[in-house]
Parts: structure tokens; C-alpha cells; sequence
């Protein structure tokens, strides 16, 4: 685990470079991912922190990929990370510990840490999960899983007949059932 106290954030800022792999992202995924996310090989984090009183400006990159399942076949993918990070920590006000106070627009600018420490684990692993987008596909035009027989349609067809699915052929048919 790695945290950084901010007394230990010299007035100059603080540079860290490290590389970030499997066993660290682990603990943020649940325990059966079902996205099956995976760092086949560490990523290159660099991160600049600077502070000022309890306040700090988080600055740098994440690069690699990570492996992850496509939504739509199921097959594993690689998926390239190049995030720039950009983000404002400020130590969590004690009127915030109370869990019923609203938040002030002020309040939301800033992602709060707990105590003396940054948790930069925490702080990689949330830049990495905000960068992914909503739907995880191996490629925009993923054909997918026959529904009937389970290939994969991107490496082989089937003969397979499937039905699109349309509320008025189901219509129809219905009526035709009730007419025969
Ligand atoms: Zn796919
Ligand atoms: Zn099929």
C-alpha cells in the first residue's frame, strides 16, 4: 500500500514514479470481476503532488493496458490506458465527517482524503476506473455471441436462424395461432 503523508510534501512538490500492477489494482475490483480486468504488464505511473496547507494539486500520467472481457463477445481484449491526471485533493473537513451535511459547490471541486495521508494506491486506481468508458467493447463493431448456439461471430458464422427480435412479428404470430 502506498500513502504518502503531506508532511512529507516538501514546498518544492513531490515527484513519484512507479510502476502500478496486478496485485495493486486487485483490492479495488470486486472479488469476481465481472469486466475481468487485468494489468498483463505494470503500468508506468508518475505522479507530481504539490501542496499547499492541506490542500494538493495532483499532476501526471498513467500509461500501459490493461486486459479486460468485451460486453459483447465475452473474448479478452487489450485496452490502452494514456490518462493524463489532473485532480485536487484537500483534506476532509471535520463538518464533513457528519454523514447528513450537504455538500457546498465548494465541497465538490475537491476529492477528500482521510487524515494526514494521501492514499495513492486509491488515487490511481479511481483516475484508472473514471477513464474507462461506460460500455467495454473489443472493437465499435463487436458482431458478438450468436444467441443461439454462443460463437463468436467476429471469428466464424453459423447457419444458426435468429429472429431479430420485434414485438410485431411476436404479434403476429400470436394472431395467426388464434386464427388457424
Ligand atoms: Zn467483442
Ligand atoms: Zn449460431
Amino acid at each position: 500500500m502506498m500513502r504518502i503523508k503531506l508532511e512529507d510534501i516538501p514546498k518544492e512538490g513531490k515527484q513519484l514514479v512507479f510502476l502500478w500492477g496486478q496485485e495493486s489494482i486487485q483490492s479495488f475490483l470486486a472479488p469476481k470481476d465481472p469486466h475481468g480486468i487485468a494489468i498483463p504488464d505494470p503500468l508506468s505511473v508518475e505522479i507530481y503532488l504539490f501542496r499547499k496547507a492541506s490542500q494538493v494539486h495532483v499532476t501526471g500520467s498513467i500509461r500501459g493496458k490493461l486486459n479486460m472481457v468485451c460486453h459483447r463477445c465475452l473474448e479478452s481484449f487489450s485496452f490502452p490506458l494514456e490518462i493524463s491526471v489532473e485532480t485536487f485533493l484537500q483534506r476532509k473537513p471535520t463538518y464533513l465527517k457528519e454523514d447528513e451535511v450537504e455538500l457546498s459547490e465548494e465541497d465538490l471541486l475537491w476529492e477528500f482524503f482521510d487524515g494526514d495521508e494521501i492514499d495513492v494506491d486509491l488515487l490511481v486506481a479511481e483516475e484508472i476506473f473514471l477513464s474507462l468508458p461506460q460500455v467495454l467493447l473489443c472493437s465499435e463493431d463487436c458482431k458478438g455471441l450468436c444467441p443461439v448456439c454462443g460463437k463468436n461471430l467476429n471469428i466464424q458464422t453459423c447457419s444458426c436462424k435468429r429472429m431479430e427480435f420485434s414485438p410485431f412479428e411476436t404479434l403476429k404470430e400470436l394472431r395467426d395461432s388464434f386464427s388457424s
